[in-house]
């Protein structure tokens, strides 16, 4: 299995237009290296490629990825579908760069495909895709043999979503387990897990790789401020992620502790610590063996 991450950092990439603090100035400057927005793209035979949630700067990072250029004439693609975790608006607005390309495949969980009701019929008015609930049916393999399955991992709702609007049963977030059938090996990606749990520990225990939602490392407190803004308009708790299996024990802790699956932090804050080569965070997280890579980095599994 070939991972691409086409971007890695959170809603606002690196440097947020409107940010002047330390980090974004330094990427400017050219000390740092820019983010874009947290999305990535894998394959199981190196021509069948599906997408990991679809960011505001699709179009970019498919421009400047070579494995998905097309290369049979007019319009030829090598994409066949996107993977959706959950409908954060910075995970779900590329989609529109995607519109009128025929054949796509495009899974989400139930109550993402519904709130994305009207966008997806204005999206299929261009060209019809195939709407799939990526919790049924306990997995579903793509082409390429890719076999996934999605795993709830937290109830945070879109704040462009009615609070009170009505939903089917499901979770909001999920994370995906990846598994080539040919290499036997396993990606979890989970970007958008608000808070760390065991069941996403355990999770991530049987994996090669895990792709993580940055704010799942441990950050000062500017960090977890961060990550909760923009709060639901309607509901306070919504900055709260209640997790299955949330138990008293900090999971962080393994999370951060060698041997186990390589851990890359993904849709990173512009002041995420750990974008600082100097901060004691990346310090501490890379000293084991915490890896914190840039766009465009490519992973084979
Ligand atoms: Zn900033």
């Amino acid at each position: 299995m070939r991972v691409v991450l086409l971007g890695t950092a959170a809603g606002g990439g690196l440097p947020q237009w409107n940010c002047a603090c330390a980090l974004c100035t330094a990427a400017r400057d050219g000390r740092l290296p820019s983010r874009t927005r947290e999305c990535a793209a894998i394959t199981g035979n190196g021509r069948d490629w599906w997408l990991l949630n679809t960011s505001p700067d699709l179009r970019v990072q498919l421009t400047s990825t070579p494995a998905l250029w097309p290369d049979q004439g007019a319009r030829s693609i090598a994409l066949r579908g996107v993977l959706l975790t959950d409908g954060e608006a910075h995970h779900v607005a590329g989609l529109a760069e995607l519109c009128g390309t025929a054949g796509l495949k495009v899974y989400a969980p139930p109550p993402v495909r519904a709130a994305l009701g009207p966008a997806r019929a204005a999206l299929d008015r261009y060209t019809p895709w195939e709407w799939a609930d990526s919790l049924a049916d306990e997995g579903f393999v793509l082409a390429g043999g890719l076999v996934v399955t999605a795993h709830p991992v937290g109830a945070r709702i879109p704040p462009y979503v009615p609070a009170r609007a009505p939903a089917p049963p499901g979770p909001w977030a999920t994370a995906y387990r990846v598994e080539d059938l040919a290499s036997g090996g396993v990606l979890v990606y989970a970007p958008c897990v608000g808070d760390p749990s065991p069941a996403l520990d355990d999770l991530c225990a049987g994996a090669d790789c895990v792709l993580l939602d940055g704010a799942v490392f441990p950050a000062p407190d500017t960090e977890a401020a961060d990550r909760r803004t923009p709060a639901h308009p309607d509901v306070a708790q919504a900055t709260s992620d209640p997790l299955p299996g949330t138990g008293p024990d900090d999971p962080r802790a393994t999370l951060a502790r060698p041997p186990g699956p390589r851990r890359i932090p993904t849709r990173l804050s512009h002041t995420s610590p750990l974008l600082d080569p100097r901060s004691p965070a990346h310090a501490r997280l890379t000293g084991l063996g915490t890896e914190v890579l840039p766009d465009g980095t490519e992973l084979e599994l």
